[in-house]
């Protein structure tokens, strides 16, 4: 017989062609793609991981060199023997394959030259002001800060002989010349430096914005700008509502746990902006870890493919929701951006601004007991704390988050009793409205 018919199990030999990289396409018809079209595959090729559509989850320690020199190579780059810096993957304290595509898609978002991701918001503000200063330095911040932030300042950062001045986060450019000035004599007495200016925009509870404008001004008045870098948390509006970089920012921090998470089930953070302030973040990042791991980074890239969905459906709804809570008799007032009684605030949001954002403070007329009676009767909304997620959460700062806040600083910044704070979801918002017709309708 000359036509053999294969047995099973033998070899076919026909070898599987080797797979090649694809070269990445970031402009489409001449443009640059947007950010939510490049949320689905920059900085991944298929090709290199077996075809996987989706980026595989590098569980790994540590990364083989091709040979000795390259790995010579590599350490000549990391200890800044040769210019240029590291070249490739060695180690996961340093970098991963999840968490470098996490950092460049992250970029994208705030139009940012590079991208740090962190264990949590928290790991990423502390590494940053330690990155930031030296013993004598000072400190500018707006207030107030998330208050672990405003902790990790006035305590921690205190321990290191560095000191801060803080400023309303609403302060206008002549206001900002004053608390300048007082730093920079400050710093001169201590034998430091104004190394950082911190802001955070809109503040927690208060939602009052900064005018990232005039601070620049400010900052560039006062200080050289190269060797003060301003950043600011944009965990509340960002990435979505605001771009603080095209406002004059260096620096752009977030807790990924809030809206970029934004399915509570992660907790992580991130710094983005130029190279030249985040290579020196890096640098302490290398040292002392705290980068996200690689399951958390590889749910954050699940997160970024929906962030813009997400925020737009959270933003509608939370517009939706405060038109009918705006005259509700049970509801004293509304801190929501998009209802900005103040001239000035109005101002700010407007050049800064792209949206009101999910999360507001709802005054339910009465006091802690009324605002306990209309918690406690949320259908919908989970009683929690956090922020940005697919759900609705509402909580009661002066009873929770805030509740070691001295007296007098709550009444200063305005958390009072009844002050109910509401992050809202992607729900239906008929549903959303009805619920919270019914808790008011208990108080
Ligand atoms: C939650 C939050 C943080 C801290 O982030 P973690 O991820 O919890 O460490 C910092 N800033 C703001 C504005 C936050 O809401």
């Amino acid at each position: 017989m000359t036509d053999k018919t294969q047995d099973a199990f033998e070899p076919v030999d026909t070898p599987t062609p080797r797979r090649k990289p694809k070269p990445e396409v970031t402009t489409i018809g001449g443009k640059p793609m947007k950010p939510s079209t490049l949320m689905m595959g920059h900085g991944y090729d298929p090709m290199l991981s077996e075809g996987s559509l989706k980026a595989p989850i590098f569980l790994t320690s540590t990364f083989a060199f091709e040979n000795s020199a390259a790995g010579k190579r590599h350490f000549e780059g990391i200890t800044g023997k040769r210019p240029g810096g590291a070249e490739g993957l060695v180690y996961s304290r340093f970098n991963g394959p999840n968490q470098e595509i996490l950092e460049d898609r992250l970029a994208i978002w705030d139009g940012a030259e590079d991208a740090l991701c962190f264990s949590s918001g928290m790991t990423a503000i502390c590494v940053l002001m330690l990155a930031a200063c030296n013993a004598g330095d000072v400190i500018v911040h707006s207030g107030p800060l998330y208050a672990a932030s405003e902790g990790f300042v006035a305590k921690v950062m205190a321990k290191f002989g560095v000191t801060y001045i803080d400023f309303p986060a609403g302060a206008t450019r002549e206001e900002l010349d004053v608390v300048m000035k007082k730093a920079k004599a400050q710093a001169e007495a201590q034998g430091g430096e104004v190394p950082l200016i911190y802001l955070e925009s809109p503040a927690n509870p208060t939602n009052a914005l900064v005018d990232v404008e005039a601070v620049k001004e400010a900052r560039d008045a006062h200080f050289d700008p190269d060797r003060c870098p301003i950043a600011i948390d944009n965990t509340f509006l960002g990435p979505l509502w605001s771009r603080p970089l095209d406002h004059g920012a260096d620096l752009v921090v977030y807790s990924l746990t809030k809206y970029v998470g934004g399915h509570s089930d992660l907790v992580a953070g991130s710094v983005s902006g130029s190279k030249r302030w985040i290579d020196a973040i890096r640098a302490l990042r290398n040292t002392m870890g705290g980068i996200a791991d690689p399951n958390t980074a590889w749910m954050l890239l699940r997160s970024l493919e929906t962030v813009e969905l997400r925020m737009q459906r959270a933003g509608e709804n939370a517009e939706k929701v405060c038109a009918f809570l705006k005259d509700h008799p049970k509801v004293e007032r509304l801190g929501y951006l998009g209802f900005i009684e103040d001239e000035r605030q109005q101002d700010i949001y407007n050049r800064h601004c792209k949206g009101a954002g999910s999360t507001f403070s709802l005054f339910v007329k009465g006091g802690e007991a009324e605002a306990f009676r209309f918690l406690d009767s949320m259908k919908i909304a989970k009683l929690a704390v956090s922020l940005g997620g697919t759900e609705t959460l509402a909580s009661l700062p002066a009873a929770m988050t805030h509740l070691s806040v001295p007296d007098e600083r709550k009444a200063q910044l305005g958390i009072t009793d009844n002050l109910v704070r509401v992050s809202i979801g992607i729900e239906d918002p008929d549903d959303l409205i009805a619920d919270f017709a019914q808790a008011l309708d208990q108080v």
